[in-house]
């Protein structure tokens, strides 16, 4: 692969060209079940399905591209049903017709046109990505990757603010699957939580590595730095998002006060957020991905700003299927700001869903997600989509 371009482009390959008529945008909304014993709830709420809305972009040539946006109201204000409206009566419009010279000035247009909705914007953008790597027979992941994609990425596994009991039996069977790196939702009631957490160690031993994360469900600095304290004994790795979404400032005071580093996530959706956190030091680690970044393209981005700041970065996850999930691996694989082997990724669709209705699930391996090879994002998606 030869690198020619600047480091501000996502485009690292320059003798593709990355041009593309959009012929027709489609959607769908499909449901996915969550394995019942595995439903997560937190602070953030529950989420025991997953209504999601299916973008599938076609070219003037032909080649259909997919996009899924994960859409959760309560933790980003989409749902499947607005996702839809809006595609149909803003996106549609703009963009059917258009020519872009690459998925980088779709994205700048789409910012354009509708205000926040990252979720939707996200769908469209990896589903062009996956247009234009199906067209030139090229995994998206060697068109904008800064190393060779690795081939497999350790997943964390993501365990509700379930019972004592319940808690440590999820536990056993992530680990058993060689799932190393376990999260615990945290924060309903942090008494409970030490117990669920000195209950795993008991257990599992010293061997997993235990993160925990609070969905901004800690609401003052001084709760939040009372609660991280009184898990040290636990030997946790990392505390993601301990204060509340809109408070960075406390954030980073909560930080000024623990030792166990902080991962930020639902603080940080957007470029101008990132630029904020860095200023103010707010975290040791960003969570990124494509869907609450407004596409692949602005994860991308944000991973370049956040390496030039020094912060490793994770992908994060709103229990995407295996369709969002190929864009987020594809980002992680590829870019050096994801230090894939030192931070396990959420990467979650085979532990929590028992079947996808529109292409096999890929099953965890030894404890990691093998990251697909093929065309575009590599996933082959088997949907008959519904007519314009
Ligand atoms: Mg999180």
């Amino acid at each position: 692969m030869t690198v020619t371009t600047p480091p501000n482009t996502i485009h690292q390959v320059s003798n593709i060209n990355t041009t593309f008529t959009i012929r027709s945008l489609r959607c769908g909304i499909i449901e996915h079940p969550i394995i019942p014993e595995r439903v997560v709830f937190s602070c953030a709420g529950r989420h025991d399905r997953s209504r999601y809305l299916i973008v599938a972009m076609e070219s003037n040539e032909g080649v259909i591209g997919y996009g899924e946006a994960a859409c959760v109201p309560i933790w980003s204000g989409e749902t499947a049903v607005t996702a839809a409206q809006l595609l149909d009566d803003i996106i549609m419009p703009a963009l059917v017709g258009q020519s872009f010279a690459s998925p980088e000035m779709l994205c700048d247009e789409l910012d354009r046109i509708l205000i926040d909705n990252p979720f939707l914007k996200g769908a469209v953008d990896a589903a062009a990505w996956d247009l234009v790597g199906k067209t030139h027979q090229i995994p998206v992941s060697d068109l904008i990757g800064d190393r060779e994609p690795v081939k497999h990425i350790p997943t964390r596994a993501s365990i509700g603010a379930h019972d004592l009991q319940h808690t440590v039996a999820l536990a056993q069977e992530f680990r058993a699957m060689g799932i190393r790196v376990l999260k615990f939702k945290t924060g309903l009631d942090t008494e409970s939580d030490a117990r669920r957490l000195a209950a795993v160690r008991e257990a599992l031993g010293n061997d997993p590595i235990l993160t925990v994360d609070y969905n901004g469900g800690l609401p003052t600095a001084p709760i939040a730095i009372d609660a991280i304290n009184a898990l040290l004994p636990f030997d946790v790795s990392i505390v993601e998002q301990p204060t509340p979404r809109h408070r960075l400032a406390m954030m980073a005071q909560v930080r000024q006060h623990v030792d166990i580093p902080i991962l930020a996530d639902e603080s940080i959706f957007n470029r101008a957020q990132l630029e904020e956190a860095v200023a103010c030091q707010a975290m040791d680690i960003l969570s990124l991905y494509p869907g609450k970044n407004g596409g692949l393209t602005r994860s991308w981005q944000m991973a370049q700003q956040a390496q030039a700041a020094g912060i490793p970065c994770v992908i994060g996850s709103n229990l995407e299927t295996e369709v969002g999930q190929a864009a987020m691996s594809c980002l992680a694989a590829s870019h050096s700001a994801f230090p894939v082997d030192r931070y396990a990724c959420d990467l979650l669709s085979a532990m929590y869903y028992e079947n996808n209705i529109l292409t096999p699930i890929r099953p965890v391996h030894q404890g990691c997600y093998v990251v697909p090879t093929g065309p575009g994002l590599g996933i082959d998606v088997q949907w008959k989509t519904p007519s314009a």
